[in-house]
């Protein structure tokens, strides 16, 4: 890879997005081949003049973990009409996974395996990425009642300050990449671009856990 175009804009930044080890192959949520864009990434962060690094962080007994429900399995469907209609048994109340479910997109929530768990092996940032490159680490999911795929807004939609960071430093334009494409990577990416940024995406610096569609 050769000195990317964006990098010598001072106006453009770098956002890497959730390259932890759970995250790629031989982790706790893996994304396939998803250990293959720490190289090419790092490559970027020592480009860039302005770069953030998120690190997915959650707590043990997260909302977003399906075993923190009875009945539940990895990549079910947590609905707000099933907590309502009692048909949920978790270590959350009843009032809780309501007032959370209705504050998210389409009132749900995929239920994923135990991941990014605060102080795990699988929660470390992928050790090429040159972390000292990085102005900001944003660590996001910290609450253990509420999910945060994008670096901006929590799924409930509270702020992390992110955008305001990036203003702050004059940035105009957000080279996206990381993991997971269709989730965090996706999500950030629409909502750097609802605050007004310009977004750019690569697909070669991101992996899928669904599709690449
Ligand atoms: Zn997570």
């Amino acid at each position: 890879m050769g000195l990317h175009p964006l990098a010598s804009e001072a106006s453009a930044a770098l956002l890497v997005v959730d390259q932890q080890y759970d995250f790629e192959p031989g982790g706790a949520l893996p994304v396939p081949n998803g250990h293959e864009i720490a190289a090419p990434i790092a490559e970027l962060m020592n480009q860039f003049q302005t770069v953030v690094v998120t690190q997915d962080s959650h707590p043990k007994g997260h909302i977003s973990f399906a075993s923190s429900y009875k009945n539940k399995k990895p990549f079910d469907i947590l609905k707000l009409a099933d907590v309502e209609a009692k048909k949920i048994d978790s270590i959350f109340d009843r009032e809780i996974l309501v007032r959370y479910l209705k504050s998210v997109p389409e009132q749900q929530q995929v239920l994923w395996p135990d991941h990014c768990v605060v102080g795990t092996s699988g929660w470390k940032i992928n050790s090429k990425l040159p972390i000292e490159k990085a102005q900001l680490i944003l660590q996001k999911g910290k609450r253990v009642d509420c999910d945060s795929y994008s670096a901006f807004f929590e799924n409930d939609g509270t702020s992390t300050g992110l955008a305001n960071w990036f203003r702050a430093k004059n940035i105009q334009k957000i080279l996206v990449v990381g993991l997971a494409g269709d989730f965090c990577v996706a999500w950030s990416a629409k909502d750097a671009e609802r605050e007004g940024f310009e977004v750019v995406m690569d697909k070669n610096l991101t992996r899928f856990i669904y599709s690449s569609a």
